[in-house]
């Protein structure tokens, strides 16, 4: 299938109300370029190199997301154009984040990271620190950034009733933060969840963005890089 019928089916799959970003991570620029021309406005990129040499080569009404670990000192790289950062983890991030804000003249749209898989290999806050973080001084001091909502990735699991379990986590800690830290503003309303293997899954569970790479690009080939 080419990536533009693939596309198309993902969206006929997904309500209008879910954004799809699609993950270009590993893929050259021609092929980013299908996805555009099929239609595709809002790719995801995992490395910051990735993502600005990809931001200042592809056509300017693209909004790219950030999806992966970001480091601190990396930060002001993509301040000046990133659209959304799918993973913050950390207060101090956070703040880096609001500072570099501040230099580009811009508010930068953020996901706060939920920890919901058991994995030691994924990132996240848990509810506590997620819990301290929004409570903190600091924190309401930013003026640099919104929080636009929350972002976890389950378990790679076989079992979708783990995973099932993990997304209902997920949406039940967004809806009481907005209920309770969030009630009087509006931005707080994405819920990034869901990749290939159970996007669908996600979007029962109430997903507003679902990242999705290898079913619209294939498998990545990391050697090509
Ligand atoms: C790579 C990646 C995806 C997309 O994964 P696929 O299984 O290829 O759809 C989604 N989210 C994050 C954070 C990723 O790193």
């Amino acid at each position: 299938m080419l990536i533009s019928e693939r596309i198309n089916s993902i969206k006929s799959d997904i309500p209008d109300s879910v954004k799809l970003v699609a993950v270009s991570k590993t893929q050259p620029n021609s092929i980013v370029m299908e996805a555009y021309n099929a239609g595709q406005r809002i790719f995801g990129e995992n490395k910051v190199q990735d993502l600005t040499q990809k931001h200042d080569a592809l056509p300017k009404d693209i909004e790219w997301h950030f999806i992966g670990h970001l480091q601190k000192n990396k930060v002001k790289y993509i301040a000046p154009f990133v659209s959304l950062i799918h993973g913050v983890d950390s207060l101090k991030l956070l703040s880096v984040i609001n500072k570099e804000g501040l230099k580009s003249g811009r508010n930068i749209p953020c996901l706060l990271q939920v920890k919901i898989a058991k994995e030691d290999s994924k990132f996240g806050m848990d509810e506590t620190e997620l819990e301290q973080l929004l409570l903190s001084d600091d924190f309401k001091s930013f003026e640099n950034i919104t929080v636009r909502g929350l972002m976890g990735m389950a378990t790679y699991a076989d079992d979708v009733s783990i995973i099932r379990g993990e997304f209902q986590k997920l949406n039940t800690i967004f809806k009481r933060i907005r209920n309770e830290n969030f009630s009087d503003d509006e931005n707080f309303s994405e819920l990034s969840m869901g990749m290939s293997g159970d996007y669908r899954i996600a979007i029962e569970e109430g997903a507003t963005l679902v990242r999705i790479g290898s079913s619209i690009f294939g498998e990545r080939n990391y050697s090509k890089q």
